[in-house]
């Protein structure tokens, strides 16, 4: 039987240093506001909003909600974020994707100041990343090297290969591998012979977005394997982007959906947000 990484454990765990962490920072006259930004009324996106405003209340975080209309220029959602960037009481500021057609996200992302940019997306923390430099971390990617470090898996050195190259979640996740001494490959669509590259690697990582993709026949005896993905299945049953029940014969260590790397976005989110008052004295 493979180890089964709890996400839903460690999530908790650190939902529970930073609500410690929040306290401690509170009494040095240090708190942070985290702006929630929502366009429009997309049920998952206000399931996803909600969360994201009970985990702040939970460790101690101020969170301050603007709902706005689907019907909201583009212009205005760039006036609100100036405005948020220039507001001293807000840390950070998270505008929920995806947008409205008619919105252009890429310019929203790149509006937010790169200092208030707790989702990792904007260029200028993309940049960082890659070359090493702190900034604010893509959340998704920094929960797995959590979940792979807290469950005893250490990356140095090991053969690592992400399946999917998105901007959210296989090229954060690629660049956070090789700053933990990993040897990276990344395969994507036009990856020829996939199943020979992931085979060979000691730990997988999949974001293929689409369900049970991941088989036996693609995983090598004794991988770790991480499950990004997240669909509803014939029987409308939760599940990944790996064919759990398949590969759970082979692998060392695997994550279950739900409740391996779904619950740890929100945590990485949490511990940005108390990232921007941890640093905030260095920045002044
Ligand atoms: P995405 O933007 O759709 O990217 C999917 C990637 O998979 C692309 O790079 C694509 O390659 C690659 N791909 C598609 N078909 C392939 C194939 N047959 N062989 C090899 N590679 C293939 O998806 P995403 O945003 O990264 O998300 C991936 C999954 O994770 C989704 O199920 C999503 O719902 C889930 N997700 C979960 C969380 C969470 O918090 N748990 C967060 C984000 C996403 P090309 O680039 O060549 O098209």
């Amino acid at each position: 039987m493979p180890q089964i990484i709890d996400g839903k454990k460690i999530s908790q765990q650190i939902k529970d240093e930073l609500k410690a962490e929040v306290q401690e920072l509170a009494a040095e006259g240090r708190r942070a506001c985290l702006a929630v930004v929502q366009v429009g009324t997309d049920p998952a996106s206000t399931v996803y909003v909600n969360n994201k405003k009970k985990a702040c209340a939970y460790i101690g975080i101020e969170s301050r909600s603007f709902e706005l209309p689907e019907e909201t220029a583009e212009e205005e959602l760039v006036s609100l974020v100036e405005r948020l960037n220039q507001d001293p009481e807000v840390n950070g500021i998270l505008v929920q994707l995806p947008l409205p057609a008619h919105i252009d996200e890429d310019r929203i992302i790149r509006t937010i100041s790169p200092d208030k940019d707790v989702d990792g997306f904007h260029p200028v923390s993309v940049g960082r990343l890659w070359i090493g430099e702190k900034g604010f971390l893509s959340c998704t990617p920094a929960g797995i090297i959590q979940l792979l470090k807290r469950s005893g898996i250490s990356v140095e050195g090991k053969r690592c290969v992400v399946v999917g190259r998105s901007n959210i979640v296989g090229k954060p996740m690629a660049a956070l591998l090789l700053r933990e001494n990993g040897t990276v490959t990344i395969a994507h669509s036009r990856t020829k012979n996939l199943k020979e590259i992931t085979r060979q690697a000691e730990i997988l990582i999949v974001a293929v977005g689409k369900e049970k993709f991941i088989t036996r026949e693609y995983v090598g005896e004794g991988a770790a394997v991480i499950d990004v993905g997240m669909h509803r299945d014939a029987q409308n049953h939760l599940c990944g982007d790996v064919d759990y029940a398949d590969v759970e014969s082979v692998a060392s260590a695997i994550t279950p959906v739900p409740g391996g790397v779904g619950p740890m976005t929100i945590a990485m989110l949490m511990n940005n947000c108390v990232e921007t008052i941890r640093t905030r004295e260095d920045r002044s």
